[in-house]
């Protein structure tokens, strides 16, 4: 990383630069934020225009993800822009799934836009479907691009957690205390299905965090059958009601499938089903999620001031790390065999 001398200019606030012979060519940088909206994007914007502003580049912010930049949808931002936005769920940028976006016509569309702009390099704020966007992309018209892991699956490899994550979990824990009052009440056997695409970690974390009796993951799923396990165990044998946290996933079957297979194989359980759905997204940050995310967008400039391309950012053991788009896609991140150990252990 060299070493950049800013001053700041009392009167605009603007940082003046001067620049080494080794700094980055890259003079504008777009922020886009793509596919499911995750909180701490409005953090992670907010710190990726500022950073970059203070770092002496023109920022542009694009809306609707890679739409946005396919049809031109794109404005520079000031500072002001993102007062404000900290504290805000959602993504004041919109998100979008563009489809055209995966095909070469429509990628060499985005690239003739960012060229008539003058963008030299994008910030992609995203998960999984976003980033693996990115490094085609990045591949194709040989583009500095840094991606950020935006999405509360926490899904990608190289990083301890992604940028929405802790706020999703904080939600579902809030949402299983209310469901446990009238579990509880009734003596009922809940499933709880959870988001998570095919990762099991808001369900087996949401479930040590709400002190529930269990959680079926896809990591999991595919080496035993979790449900015959757990009524082997008799997990009812000490409590009035039992409360199961599902990951939506065609692996486990979902909560739906699983109430099923309990109606049909285990006829006498009281079973009902709470699908959380969308407000999972939803609500304001947490402290760990704008942190989080404040600390990976300034990181995001970092990594393009020093002619880093198509990385991740990722924290790792509370530091900040730069991971290849090829391993941050591509790899399953594995799930802690201690905390499903710790599961098990807390839930007799
Ligand atoms: P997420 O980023 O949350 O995983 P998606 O999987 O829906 O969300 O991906 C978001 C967008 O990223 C897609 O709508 C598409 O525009 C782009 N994208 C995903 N996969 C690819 C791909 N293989 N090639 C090009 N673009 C892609």
């Amino acid at each position: 990383m060299q070493i950049i001398k800013t001053q700041i200019d009392n009167q605009n606030l603007q940082p003046i630069i001067q620049k080494n012979k080794y700094m980055s060519q890259i003079k504008s940088v777009g922020i886009l934020t793509s596919g499911g909206d995750a909180p701490g994007m409005n953090a992670a914007i907010r710190a990726v225009t500022r950073a970059g502003i203070f770092a002496g580049f023109k920022v542009f912010g694009i809306y609707r993800g890679y739409r946005g930049l396919i049809t031109d949808e794109i404005e520079e931002f000031s500072t002001q822009n993102v007062s404000n936005i900290i504290q805000r769920g959602g993504t004041i940028l919109k998100t979008a799934r563009c489809k055209e976006f995966q095909t070469p016509e429509g990628r060499q569309c985005a690239y003739d836009v960012m060229k008539r702009r003058g963008i030299d390099a994008l910030v992609v704020i995203g998960g999984d479907g976003s980033l693996t966007g990115a490094r085609i992309f990045a591949n194709e018209f040989n583009i500095p691009i840094i991606g950020l892991p935006g999405t509360i699956d926490n899904d990608l490899y190289g990083t301890d957690t992604t940028i929405g994550y802790d706020t999703a979990l904080n939600t579902i824990m809030d949402c299983v205390d209310k469901i446990r009052d009238t579990a509880t009440s009734h003596e009922r056997l809940f499933f709880i299905e959870v988001m998570g695409r095919d990762a099991g970690f808001l369900a087996l974390n949401g479930a040590i965090a709400a002190g529930a009796e269990a959680a079926i993951i896809p990591e999991i799923s595919t080496q035993v059958d979790q449900l015959s396990e757990l009524i082997q165990n008799g997990f009812r044998k000490s409590k009035n009601s039992s409360i199961v946290l599902v990951a939506e996933s065609p692996i486990t079957g979902g909560a739906m499938g699983l109430a099923q297979r309990v109606k049909e194989e285990y006829p006498g359980y009281d079973v009902r089903v709470s699908i959380l759905g969308h407000l999972q997204r939803g609500g304001s940050p947490t402290a760990h999620d704008r942190i989080l995310a404040s600390r990976m967008g300034a990181a995001a400039i970092d990594a393009l001031l020093d002619d880093q391309r198509s990385v991740m950012i990722g924290v790792k053991n509370d530091e900040i790390v730069n991971v290849p788009f090829t391993k941050a896609i591509k790899n399953d991140k594995p799930i802690n065999q201690q905390l499903i150990s710790t599961l098990r252990r807390l839930s007799i």
